[in-house]
């Protein structure tokens, strides 16, 4: 049996010349993990579970193209109608991890991870969340009830922190640079700011101290990783000096500490301006993941 893994990098949307979303790296990965795993295409979430995390009105926005200039401003993204398809089938990649994590003791999508997206708001190039959405889904079938997520993107998971924070059976735990968007916080279970310029070892050691917390709030029947690639020392968007070797070890340290637990692994950001040093690192993660599902 080979491990399956999920992508939704065929559904492009169109960008303007010069934009920063990294569309490409999508497809780049795909083709670098191809030979090692089986990659199914994600199917789209249905509108109806996604209502349970998401504001109806906010939806019916985004559905029928009627998102104002300025939350698609705040997006970052142009509305059409591939943006949503896409967006649907990215949640979809999450699901399908779920599942084979509860199947197998771990999962991955070559996608999601978009925790900006709130309740009632889409920002930060993230239209839903894929974690909340999955999770919700998981207790409607009675599959899990409570969640551990371990948001490592350099950027804060604020609309994470606002489905889940509030919920006494998830724990949102977000390590971040202090200094990178969102400018506004909204509060996790557990927030650690980190100076800019961040290198492996402080970071790795706030890693350790914070999943000690996080752990000491289970037990929990599925935990949500989000790899992002953009703590990177090259990120353009990032803030921190993480090295590739570095971003290995806390994929390592996460994955061996989540170890136990059911766990879904997300790509979320990664913004290098080599869109295959991205893949570098996001491979490394799969990497990681393939030895844990040995194990
Ligand atoms: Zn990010």
């Amino acid at each position: 049996m080979t491990f399956e893994v999920y992508s939704h990098d065929r559904w492009t949307i169109p960008l303007p010349e010069g934009h920063r979303f990294p569309i490409s790296k999508y497809g780049l990965l795909r083709e670098r993990v191809a030979g090692l795993v089986t990659v199914r295409e994600s199917e789209p979430v249905p509108w109806q579970w996604l209502a349970r995390v998401h504001e109806e009105a906010l939806l019916e926005r985004i559905r029928t193209g009627q998102m104002s200039t300025r939350e698609q401003r705040g997006l970052g993204l142009p509305w059409s109608e591939v943006l949503v398809e896409r967006g649907r089938r990215s949640v979809g990649g999450t699901l399908a991890a779920a599942g084979w994590a509860l199947a197998h003791g771990i999962g991955m999508n070559l996608g999601g991870g978009t925790h900006h997206a709130g309740r009632d708001f889409a920002r930060g190039y993230c239209l839903f969340n894929d974690v909340a959405v999955t999770l919700a889904q998981l207790r409607v079938e009675g599959l899990a009830q409570r969640a551990v997520v371990v948001d490592c993107d350099v950027h804060q998971g604020d609309g994470t922190a606002q489905i889940l924070g509030p919920d006494p059976d998830a724990f949102a735990l977000s390590l971040h640079g202090a200094r990178n968007y969102p400018f506004q916080r909204i509060p996790s279970d557990l927030d650690v700011d980190l100076p800019s310029g961040t290198g492996d070892d402080d970071y790795l050691g706030e890693l350790e101290g914070a999943l000690d917390v996080a752990l000491a709030a289970g037990p929990f029947d599925v935990a949500f990783y989000l790899a992002g690639a953009d703590p990177w020392e090259g990120d353009r968007l990032g803030r921190l000096s993480l090295t590739k070797a570095g971003l290995r070890l806390r994929d390592e340290l996460v994955l061996a500490r989540l170890r136990g637990i059911p766990t879904v692994v997300v790509l979320a950001g990664g913004y290098a301006p080599d869109p295959s040093d991205t893949v570098d690192i996001n491979a490394a993660t799969l990497d990681c993941v393939l030895a844990r599902a040995a194990n």
